[in-house]
C-alpha cells in the first residue's frame, strides 16, 4: 500500500510538473502559432488523459488493496477529485478544439488564456490541498501500520499461550487415560460385590415377606383403631350436644345470678342508708350524752371545790375529835377517881357510863374510817381530773456559755396570760406549745418545788410518783433536780418536805424514810450507794405473787434528817465519780436516780402505806451526730436514744389506756414499772435551752413534752376507766377487804396477780378491817 500510495504521489508531482510545463507551453504557445500550440497542447492533453486514466486505475486498485474505511473514503474523495479534473480537462479540451476551429482573435484568446490561467492556479490550489490530505492519509496509515504490528504481536502471544495450553490437555488427556486403563483391570473386585448382593438378596427378601406380614397386622389395627375413632367422634358428638344444653343453663343461672345480684346490692344500699342513718342518730344521741356528762363533770368539780373546804372542817372536827377520844380515857380515870373519892362504894351507873364511853368511841373510830375513805375517794377524783401524767416545762436562763450581746437573744417567749405556753422561734418561724406548766428563766428554784409539792407529799400517802428531768445536755436537768449547795433542788426539797410532813403527823403515825441511788448507763443498772458499785444489778418479779418489781442488792438507807441526805448525796456522787474519768460526760449519758421509799404505819388503826418517790434525773436527750459518732460513743447515744424513746413510748400507752404498756423496752421503764402504772403519778419535767443554736434541739424536747402531754380521753373509755377505778369502787362499800378489787395495773402479770398499788391498798384496808 505504502509503495503505490508512493507511487501515486510521484505521479501527482509528476502530474503537477507537467501541469507546469503545460502552463509554461501555453503561455509560449500565446507568443507561437496558434494552431501548433493547439495542436500541441491537444497532444498533451491526450497523454495526461490516458495518464489520468491511468491513475484511476491505479487508485481503484489501491482501494482494493487496501479495503479501509477512512483510506477509502479519502481515495474516493481523491477519486472524485480526479473526476473534476478530469471534466475540467475535457472542458479545456473543448475548448481547445473551438479555439482551432476558430481564427484566433488575440483580445478573445488573451482573455480566455487568462481564464484558463484562473482555472490552473485554482487547480493548483486545489492539487495542494489534495496533497495536504494526502499527507494526513499517510499519518493515518502509518499509525494503522503501528496497530496492526501490535495486534500481530498479541497474535503471537496468544498462538504461545494456545500452544502451552494444548500441552497442558494433551497432558491431562494421558493421565485420564492412563485412569481409565486402571479402572478397567477393577472388575473383578465389583464381580464379588455383586455375589455377596446376591447372597443377601434372599435374606432381604424375607425380610420383606416379613414385614409385609407386619404391615397386613397393622393395617388391621389400623382398621380397627379407625372403628374406635369413629365410635369416640359420635360419643363427643353426643357430649357437645350436653355442653351446649349446660351453657344454656349456665347462661340461664347467671342473668338469674346477675338479677340476684342485682336485688342484693339493692339491698345492701339500702341497709347502707340505714345504717347511716343509725350512726347519725346514735352520734347525735353520744353528742347530746356527752354534753349532759360534761354538765355532770362541771357540777362534780364545783361540788369538789365546796368538797374541799368541808374535807377541811371535817379533818378539822375529826383530829379535835381524836384528841378528845384520846383524852377521854385520862378524864374519866380523873372523874373516876374524883367520883371515888366522893362516894366510896361505887354505883352501878358508872360501869354503865364506862359501856356508853365504849360504844362512843366504837362510834367514832367508825365515823373516822369513813372520813378516811372520803378524803381517799375525794383525792382519787382531784387525780383523775388533773390527770396522772404532768408535763411542765422549764427554760433555763441565757448564760454566759451562750455567748453575749447580740448572740444572746432568747429564742423562746412566753404568754403573759397563760402560764402553759411557750413560743419558740426556729428558723424564722415561730412554734407555740402547751403544756402544763411553763416555768420561764426567772422562775425560782423554790416556786418550781411548790409546784411539785403536792406530788412529793402524795407519797406519804402511799403513791408512787416519778419525777423525770428531760432535755438536751446542757438545758438545766441537774440544776432542777439537785440544784447547787445554795439553792438545792428537787431531791432535797422534797426529802425536807417528807421530814417536816412526817414530824408533823409523829403523833398518829410512825414513818420511816429511806434512799438509794442508782445509775443506768448502757442499759446496765448499778448501785451508786453500794460497796460494789462496779456490779450489774438485775431487776426481779417478788417471790411473794404480789407482781411487784424488786432489785436483789440494792442498797437502801434509813434517813432521817437533811444532813444524812447530805451525807447519803455526796456519797453517791463520789461512787459516780470515781467510775468515770469525767464525771459531767458520764452524767450526760447516763440517768441519775434516786429512789425514796416511804413506809407509815398508823398507830392507832394498824394502817401501813408504802409510798415511792423516784427523781430521775435523764441522759441528754441530744441527737448524736451519726457520722460523727462511733465505737462507745455510738453504743452509748443508741442505749440513750432507745431507753428515752421508751419511757416516751411507755408514758404515751398510760396516758392513752392503752391495753399493753411496753415496760420491757428499757431497763429505765422496767425498774420503774409500778412507780409509773396503777394510779401513781408522774410529772416529765421538760428542760429547753433558750439559746438561739439549740432552738433545733429545743423543738425536739418540746415536740417530746407535747407528745406525752397531748393524749385526750374520749368520754366513753373515760367512762370505762372509772368503771374500772379500783380504789373508788372498793372505798365505797362499807365491808373493805372481802373482795379483791380488779386491777388497773395495765402491766400485771396475770389476773391473780394485783399490781402494786391496789395490792397496798388492800393490804391497807386488811389492816383496817
Ligand atoms: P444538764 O443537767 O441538763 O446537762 P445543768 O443542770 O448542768 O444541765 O445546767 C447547765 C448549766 O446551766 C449549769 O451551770 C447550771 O447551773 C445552769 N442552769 C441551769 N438552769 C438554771 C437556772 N434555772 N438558773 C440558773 N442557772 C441554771
Ligand atoms: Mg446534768
Amino acid at each position: 500500500v505504502m509503495a503505490s500510495m508512493a507511487r501515486l504521489q510521484e505521479e501527482k508531482v509528476r502530474l503537477q510538473e507537467e501541469l507546469l510545463g503545460l502552463q509554461e507551453k501555453l503561455a509560449a504557445r500565446e507568443n507561437d502559432e496558434h494552431s501548433r500550440s493547439l495542436q500541441l497542447q491537444g497532444q498533451q492533453v491526450e497523454a495526461l488523459k490516458a495518464k489520468l486514466l491511468e491513475q484511476a486505475q491505479e487508485i481503484g486498485r489501491l482501494r482494493s488493496e487496501l479495503g479501509g474505511t477512512d483510506v477509502e473514503k479519502h481515495r474516493d474523495l481523491l477519486a472524485a477529485e480526479n473526476e473534476r479534473l478530469r471534466q475540467e480537462m475535457k472542458a479545456c479540451e473543448g475548448e481547445l478544439r473551438e479555439l482551432r476551429s476558430r481564427p484566433c482573435q488575440d483580445c478573445a484568446h488573451l482573455q480566455e488564456n487568462a481564464e484558463l490561467q484562473e482555472r490552473l492556479a485554482q487547480l493548483q490550489r486545489e492539487a495542494e490541498e489534495a496533497r495536504a490530505k494526502l499527507a494526513e492519509l499517510d499519518l493515518e496509515v502509518q499509525q494503522k501500520t503501528n496497530r496492526l504490528a501490535e495486534v500481530e504481536l498479541r497474535l503471537k502471544d496468544s498462538l504461545a499461550e494456545r500452544a502451552e495450553e494444548e500441552e497442558r490437555l494433551s497432558r491431562r488427556l494421558r493421565d485420564s487415560q492412563e485412569t481409565i486403563a486402571s479402572l478397567k483391570s477393577q472388575p473383578q473386585q465389583i464381580k464379588y460385590i455383586i455375589k455377596t448382593v446376591e447372597v443377601e438378596s434372599a435374606k432381604t427378601k424375607q425380610a420383606l415377606c416379613e414385614s409385609q406380614s407386619r404391615n397386613q397386622y397393622l393395617q388391621e389395627q389400623v382398621g380397627m383403631q379407625r372403628q374406635v375413632l369413629k365410635e369416640m367422634e359420635q360419643q363427643l358428638q353426643s357430649s357437645q350436644k350436653t355442653v351446649a344444653q349446660l351453657r344454656a343453663q349456665i347462661v340461664m343461672y347467671e342473668a338469674e345470678l346477675e338479677r340476684a345480684h342485682g336485688q342484693m346490692l339493692e339491698e345492701m344500699q339500702a341497709m347502707e342508708e340505714e345504717k347511716n342513718h343509725a350512726i347519725e342518730e346514735a352520734f347525735s344521741r353520744a353528742q347530746v350524752e356527752m354534753k349532759a356528762v360534761h354538765e355532770n363533770l362541771a357540777g362534780v368539780r364545783t361540788n369538789l371545790l365546796t368538797l374541799q373546804p368541808a374535807l377541811r372542817t371535817l379533818t378539822h372536827d375529826y383530829n379535835s375529835l381524836k384528841r378528845q377520844v384520846r383524852d377521854f380515857p385520862l378524864l374519866l380515870q380523873e372523874t373516876l377517881r374524883s367520883a371515888r373519892a366522893e362516894l366510896p362504894p361505887p354505883p352501878p351507873p358508872i360501869s354503865q357510863a364506862i359501856e356508853e364511853v365504849h360504844s362512843t368511841n366504837r362510834e367514832l373510830l367508825r365515823k373516822y374510817r369513813r372520813e378516811l375513805q372520803l378524803r381517799k375517794k375525794c383525792h382519787n377524783e382531784l387525780v383523775r381530773l388533773k390527770g396522772n401524767i404532768r408535763v411542765f416545762g422549764r427554760v433555763r436562763p441565757i448564760m454566759k456559755e451562750d455567748g453575749e450581746g447580740p448572740e444572746a437573744v432568747s429564742a423562746v417567749t412566753f404568754d403573759s396570760d397563760d402560764d402553759a405556753v411557750l413560743h419558740l422561734l426556729h428558723k424564722g418561724k415561730q412554734v407555740s406549745f402547751e403544756l402544763d406548766k411553763v416555768f420561764p428563766p426567772q422562775a425560782s428554784q423554790e416556786e418550781v418545788f411548790q409546784e411539785v409539792q403536792a406530788l412529793v407529799t402524795s407519797c406519804i400517802d402511799g403513791y408512787n410518783v416519778c419525777i423525770f428531768a428531760y432535755g438536751q445536755t446542757g438545758a438545766g436537768k441537774t440544776y432542777t433536780m439537785e440544784g447547787t449547795a445554795a439553792n438545792p433542788g428537787i431531791n432535797q426539797r422534797a426529802l425536807q418536805l417528807l421530814f417536816s410532813e412526817v414530824r408533823g403527823k409523829a403523833a398518829d403515825w410512825d414513818y420511816a424514810i429511806s434512799v438509794s441511788a442508782a445509775e443506768i448507763y448502757n442499759e446496765a443498772l448499778r448501785d451508786l450507794l453500794g460497796k460494789e458499785p462496779q456490779e450489774k444489778l438485775e431487776i426481779k418479779l417478788c417471790p411473794d405473787g404480789s407482781g411487784q418489781l424488786y432489785v436483789p442488792g440494792l442498797t437502801e438507807f434509813r434517813v432521817q434528817s437533811v444532813e444524812d441526805i447530805n451525807k447519803v448525796f455526796e456519797f453517791g456522787h463520789v461512787n459516780r465519780a470515781t467510775e468515770c474519768t469525767n464525771l459531767n460526760e458520764h452524767s450526760s449519758r447516763s440517768h441519775a436516780l434516786l429512789i425514796v421509799t416511804v413506809r407509815g404505819l398508823d398507830r392507832s388503826t394498824g394502817l401501813r402505806t408504802t409510798g415511792k418517790l423516784n427523781l430521775v434525773d435523764l441522759a441528754g436527750s441530744e441527737r448524736v451526730g451519726r457520722s460523727g459518732a462511733e465505737g462507745s460513743r455510738l453504743r452509748e447515744a443508741q442505749h440513750i436514744n432507745k431507753s428515752l424513746s421508751a419511757l416516751g413510748d411507755v408514758i404515751y400507752a398510760l396516758r392513752s389506756r392503752q391495753g399493753h404498756v411496753p415496760f420491757r423496752n428499757s431497763k429505765l421503764t422496767y425498774l420503774l414499772q409500778d412507780s409509773l402504772s396503777g394510779d401513781s403519778k408522774t410529772l416529765m419535767m421538760v428542760q429547753v435551752s433558750p439559746d438561739e443554736k439549740n432552738t433545733s434541739e429545743t423543738l425536739c424536747s418540746l415536740k417530746f413534752a407535747e407528745r406525752v402531754r397531748s393524749v385526750e380521753l374520749g368520754p366513753v373509755s373515760r367512762k370505762a376507766e372509772l368503771a374500772s377505778w379500783p380504789s373508788q369502787e372498793h372505798l365505797e362499800g362499807d365491808s373493805p377487804g372481802t373482795t379483791a378489787p380488779p386491777s388497773r395495773g395495765h402491766a400485771s402479770p396475770s389476773p391473780g396477780q394485783l399490781s402494786g398499788r391496789s395490792a397496798s391498798i388492800r393490804r391497807k384496808l386488811q389492816a383496817s378491817g
